[in-house]
């Protein structure tokens, strides 16, 4: 008998992952509105209009700019901030390369600052350490839809003088001590792409409460027209990041399906931590008290000392009992990738660096925690399809064969 086969003929989890319905009626009628309108241009748009008002219901921002992408929105909030070129940017090494492509076309510099070992999120003690004279920001990634430490981070970004933007690209509906992420924060920057919790096939929002960034937001991802006084005397150099009609109308109606969604990931999500603790061989996220997690995935770590074969082989033996699981997240930590390890940012060069505005050197970044992270992790799709039942299953699977497979 293999050590990796399934001694059963049947797999524990017998059931494809449950996939949920995303769209539907909601969608349909905002979209059947819509397509009466005489335009679909974002401006004053009423899909737009009603996107920001849903926003706003949960997310009680001041300033609120709906754009193209989770990307746009971050390089929105970055440039608003009218850094200088060589200025810093404190980031984590395991995100969406969305994360950092602002910080690089601002002519910026994004350092990388370790993580927690079971939050996966940004430690307030690295984040310390990477503080220098040009740092400007931090930008705090709640990975997987777990809050990172922001009480931590704000008092650091306080302290110090630093803009504090979240990433919540992946944490619709977390929550910080009963705060929506996004809102602790100078700017909560949101993804609306497929695969996120919420999607209109790609779209962002970024927000503010500040008074000095908010009003800007709009000309940041609109060619710095100034569609409020309708001036077209361009000032600074921005993107073309608008949103348009189609993509509101669906986000609109998918943020009003946002609370529910939410309350079935998280539930799904706990409940596998509650039945998976004290599983030998795993290490499980670990969520701070007060906050709320909302699984875009779940991420675990293996004690791969206790384990006789390698993760792969770990991660091939739970897809036999149909856990839906992948071995691993990102390949490498975003420093590592050629992009960074090249400095090929522009043409095959990077102005600030090869001007001296900096002497950033990826080649000799090592952040050791994120990178074992990314070495023993395992994570699994969380879908608020997912019923008690199937979430018993993959548990059931994950103890038998981390039990067979124990050295
Ligand atoms: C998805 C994602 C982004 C980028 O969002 P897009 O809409 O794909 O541009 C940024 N950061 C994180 C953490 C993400 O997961």
């Amino acid at each position: 008998m293999s050590t990796v086969a399934s001694p059963a003929a049947k797999p524990i989890v017998d059931e494809p992952p449950p996939q949920p319905q995303r769209w539907g009626a909601a969608e349909l009628a905002r979209l059947t509105t819509m397509v009466n309108q005489p335009s679909l241009f974002y401006w004053k748009g009423p899909q737009t209009t009603a996107l920001i008002e849903e926003f706003r219901k949960l997310y009680p921002f001041k300033h609120v700019f709906p754009c193209s992408s989770g990307t746009a929105a971050l390089h929105i909030a970055v440039a608003a901030l009218h850094l200088r070129p060589g200025d810093e940017v404190i980031v984590p090494p395991i995100t969406d390369m969305g994360s950092v492509i602002g910080i690089l076309y601002q002519q910026c510099v994004p350092v990388f600052a370790d993580l927690d070992p079971r939050t996966y999120n940004l430690d307030p003690a690295a984040v310390r350490r990477a503080i220098t004279s040009k740092t400007r920001a931090i930008m705090a990634v709640h990975l997987a839809g777990n809050p990172a430490d922001l009480t931590a981070l704000s008092a650091i970004a306080k302290e110090h003088n630093l803009i504090l933007i979240e990433d919540c690209a992946q944490s619709w509906g977390a929550k910080h001590r009963g705060t929506p992420v996004g809102l602790v924060g100078d700017f909560g920057c949101y993804s609306l792409n497929d695969f996120k919790h919420i999607a209109c096939g790609d779209g962002g929002i970024v927000a503010t409460n500040s008074e000095t960034y908010g009003p800007g937001l709009s000309k940041w991802g609109d060619k710095s027209y100034d569609r409020v006084n309708g001036g077209r005397e361009v000032e600074e150099l921005a993107p073309n990041y608008r949103i348009s009609e189609p993509q509101s109308a669906v986000a609109a109606a998918q943020l009003t399906k946002l609370p529910d969604i939410v309350t079935r990931r998280h539930r799904a999500g706990s409940l596998l931590t509650s039945l998976l603790e004290g599983t030998p061989g795993l290490l499980l996220p670990t969520v701070a008290s007060g906050d709320t997690h909302s699984y875009w995935f779940y991420m675990l770590r293996l004690e791969l000392a206790r384990f006789s074969i390698p993760r792969a082989e770990i991660a091939a033996a739970l897809n036999a009992e149909g856990v839906p699981c992948g071995a691993g997240y990102i390949p490498r930590p975003v420093y590592q990738y050629p992009v960074f390890q090249k400095h090929n940012f522009f043409g095959g060069a990077w102005p600030v660096r090869d001007s001296g505005l900096t002497k950033m050197d990826y080649r000799a970044v090592s952040c050791p925690v994120s990178e074992a992270i990314l070495q023993d992790c395992l994570t699994m799709r969380i879908t608020e399809a997912m019923t008690d039942g199937y979430i018993e299953k993959v548990a059931r699977a994950f103890t038998t064969v981390t039990k067979r497979l124990a050295k």
